[in-house]
């Protein structure tokens, strides 16, 4: 039986795929966004002229009236408009403010306008507006405050008819209902696009990674698996099945890889199903020099045979913290194997301990490869290993830093790393310190 492993590579094509979709989205938003707001203002625009036109003319048709009924012969001296919503028109005299009203209500309703106005008389003899008072036609507030006196400023002599309008934008914009729709709908597409886009690019990292541990996992079960195939094999031959000293040996070999291949599978499925809301804790006071002191005691062996070298610098004096052994000592098994594993040479490894208020402080710092920036926010995620092609010269499943991770943050403590590629990389937890 021959026992052959397919490679599974990514899709080559996918990258450029995505950077032309989220390319022509941009633009096409952007473009979008750019027509909309270039005919929104334009439309502000036109309805604010007809308004202030609209104003312009019922003010000269109020001053107009006021010459007719005075009997007086001249002309008006037109109608200004002073400030954005405030416009105002010279008089010769002071008509009584019932009568301004009813003109001015009546010049409105001739000219569509229905807004809530201020309006006043103004006498430059005493520089004031000698009348005001606001014209509400919906919530009736004679006493609110009005604003026509401080928008009020004269340089010419004479009497005014001021008048202000409080929500001339607001009332603008009600004639704009189309327009505001639109712009909501534009943005809801923007909300619904990044979405979108965020989706894709979240699916692609996810179809990255899954390659990535399909192709780990090949590679990891397939010298077990070639091991156990060739001796079943050998196990069939006569000449095997006479030696009973070599069919013990054969029978060994399937055993011994069996047991390999299950505990591997066993600690895939453990660590890639692990939720700490389930996981039973053994909470107990632990200190956490002395857990590393043992960790690095079983670790020396490891770094010794590859002639490197393992320092500690224990300085944290409250070392106490409320942890579970098993899984706190396997925290640091991790990242010194971590250490070790992505140490092309003698591997220099340094965990020091310090007291930072009232945390705890440990650092696993080593000489290693390092890790590229675009890869730090995403070593701590289940499955993610840093890419290196078709070489596997490393062992593992991207779970280990997953696992810290998730252990460290059922300890209510922080983990995170510095690194650069070349330059080595340090692990660093914070924890309550007891
Ligand atoms: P594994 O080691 O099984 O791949 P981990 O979750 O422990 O998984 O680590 C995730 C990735 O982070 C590794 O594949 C490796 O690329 C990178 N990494 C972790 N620790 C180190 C280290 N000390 N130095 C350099 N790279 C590291």
């Amino acid at each position: 039986m021959r026992l052959t492993f397919v490679q599974i590579h990514q899709p080559p094509v996918r990258r450029r795929t995505i950077i032309i979709i989220i390319a022509l989205a941009i633009v096409s938003l952007s473009s979008i966004v750019a027509g909309q707001f270039y005919w929104v203002s334009k439309a502000y625009e036109l309805e604010e002229t007809k308004f202030n036109n609209n104003v312009k003319e019922s003010l000269s048709g109020v001053v107009n009236k006021i010459l007719e009924i005075n009997r007086d012969s001249s002309t008006t001296k037109g109608v200004k408009q002073k400030a954005t919503a405030f416009f105002a028109a010279n008089i010769n005299d002071t008509p009584p403010p019932f009568l301004l009203e009813t003109l001015l209500k009546e010049q409105f309703k001739k000219h569509n306008i229905h807004e809530t106005f201020e309006y006043g008389i103004y006498d430059c003899f005493y520089d004031s507006i000698l009348y005001a008072k606001r014209v509400d036609y919906e919530h009736q507030q004679p006493n609110a405050q009005l604003q026509i006196t401080s928008q009020a400023e004269f340089d010419a002599d004479g009497h005014y008819i001021a008048l202000f309008f409080p929500n001339k934008t607001q009332a603008i914009l009600r004639h704009l209902t189309f327009w505001v729709y639109s712009s909501v709908i534009i943005i809801l597409i923007i909300i619904f696009f990044t979405y979108v886009i965020n989706l894709l690019l979240k699916q692609k990292k996810l179809s990255e990674v899954k390659a990535d541990f399909i192709n780990n996992m090949t590679h990891e079960l397939r010298t077990p698996i070639s091991t156990i195939g060739l001796s079943a094999e050998a196990l069939v031959q006569t000449s095997v099945l006479n030696d009973p000293q070599r069919l013990q040996g054969y029978v060994n070999i399937i055993k011994n890889e069996n047991e390999r291949l299950k505990s591997q599978v066993d600690r895939v499925l453990q660590i890639a199903t692990l939720d700490p809301k389930k996981v039973n804790f053994k909470l107990e006071q632990l200190s956490v020099n002395e857990i590393i002191q043992r960790a690095a005691q079983t670790f020396h062996v490891r770094i010794d045979e590859r002639g490197g070298q393992l320092d500690l610098h224990l300085h944290a004096t409250r070392d106490r913290i409320l942890g579970d052994r098993l899984h706190f000592t396997n925290v640091i098994y991790n990242l010194l194997d971590n250490a070790s594993k992505y140490s092309k040479e003698a591997p220099m490894i340094e965990i020091s301990t310090q007291n930072e208020g009232a945390q705890i402080m440990i650092r696993v710092k080593d000489n290693g490869i390092g890790i590229g920036k675009q890869h730090l926010s995403n070593i701590f995620e289940k499955f993610y290993r840093v890419p290196t092609g078709n070489i596997h010269d490393v062992r593992g499943f991207g779970l280990g830093l997953f696992y810290v991770k998730t252990v460290v943050q059922a300890h209510k403590g922080k983990i995170k790393v510095e690194s650069e590629p070349g330059q080595g990389s340090s692990f660093v937890i914070m924890l309550n310190a007891q």
